[in-house]
């Protein structure tokens, strides 16, 4: 009889915590966005058109007037190809706040942190974010080879740390890696997969590694292409045109990297030259150079291609 009342207690505690993990899920109504360059504007729009408010927090009034106007822009480009409509495009920017102001965060369910690939700036961040965001706030880092237990360890929130790495862009990739820290709880796993399936992303775990999968497999294939073109085989050009109709690649090496953004391809190389000690890591010197010029890619209108204002190449 004993036994059989602890069984009920069981599945009755089990069901109380299921029903509160839904409550929880339910909850997710208004997300955080720290960082608005390249990832930032593409989660927020991606959140944004699932049906979700969020709130995107940047360092200055600049950085949002540049945030806002590429965002719009690349919504613009989307609707002129026929991919998205005005409509959509007023219902994704009237859901999306944009701020210099921290105030608002302990209002958001979810924070999701995207800004440089840099340890300090990003422990700084969750750090000072811990101690005003709500207690069960799941904080993301959209890291793409730091540790996230090395980030999680400066906050009093450990099992509520995870790594939701999107890759770029944003809104058209599909995929999503779900990074387990540590200390990471499955209640915080499960939760992050559900938010994932309800954006439209299907979500692969990884274990906490530099580079993950994506970054890690793709980055000796981005340096080879820098080392092909350092070796005067072939044209920039030409290069990407041979990986894309011969391995039928939507985009060549030198062209994704443009987009990744050569600042931060640089900051993953040296992640995992530095961590994994693999030459192939280790960053073409073209890169380097290009990075000092402040030829950064799409984003500053140079790098290994030109761009014009709407992102567009035109050489
Ligand atoms: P980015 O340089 O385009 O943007 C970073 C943004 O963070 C800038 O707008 C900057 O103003 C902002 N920022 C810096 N300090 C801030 C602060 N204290 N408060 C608020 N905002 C601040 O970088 P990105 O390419 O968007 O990369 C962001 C993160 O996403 C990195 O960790 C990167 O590794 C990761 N990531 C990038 C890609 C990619 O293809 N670019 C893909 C996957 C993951």
């Amino acid at each position: 009889m004993k036994d059989k009342m602890a069984e009920e207690k069981l599945k009755l505690e089990d069901l109380l915590g299921g029903v509160q993990r839904i409550e929880e899920l339910e909850r997710i109504e208004y997300v955080a966005i720290v960082g608005a360059g390249v990832m930032g504007q593409g989660i927020a729009q991606t959140i944004a058109a699932a049906g979700i408010d969020v709130l995107v927090v940047e360092r200055s009034d600049e950085q949002i007037e540049r945030a806002t106007e590429s965002l719009k822009t690349t919504m613009e480009r989307e609707i002129s190809r026929w991919a998205m409509t005005q409509s959509e495009m007023k219902s994704v920017l009237t859901r999306i706040k944009w701020t210099v102001d921290k105030n608002e965060i302990p209002e958001c369910d979810l924070l999701i942190e995207a800004v440089d690939e840099n340890y300090d700036l990003k422990r700084k961040i969750f750090r000072e974010l811990d101690e005003i965001a709500k207690p069960e706030t799941i904080f993301i880092s959209n890291t793409s080879t730091l540790s996230l237990t090395k980030i999680a360890e400066v906050t009093k929130r450990r099992d509520r740390i995870i790594g939701m790495h999107f890759l770029n862009p944003v809104p058209k990739v599909p995929l999503v890696e779900l990074v387990r820290a540590l200390e990471t709880s499955d209640k915080t796993v499960e939760i992050i997969k559900k938010f994932a399936a309800k954006i439209g992303k299907t979500a692969v775990e990884v274990y906490e590694y530099p580079g993950f999968v994506t970054t890690r497999a793709i980055v000796p294939l981005l340096n080879e292409a820098m080392h092909i073109l350092l070796e005067g085989v072939a044209s920039a050009k030409d290069i990407d045109t041979a990986m894309r109709l011969g391995y039928n690649f939507n985009t060549g090496p030198l062209e994704m990297a443009d987009a990744m953004g050569l600042d931060e391809v640089l900051a993953w190389m040296e992640t995992l030259w530095a961590t994994l000690g693999e030459a192939r890591y280790r960053p073409c010197p073209i890169l380097r150079k290009l990075v000092r010029e402040r030829k950064l890619g799409k984003k500053t209108g140079e790098g290994f291609f030109k761009y014009d204002a709407d992102g567009k190449r035109i050489n």
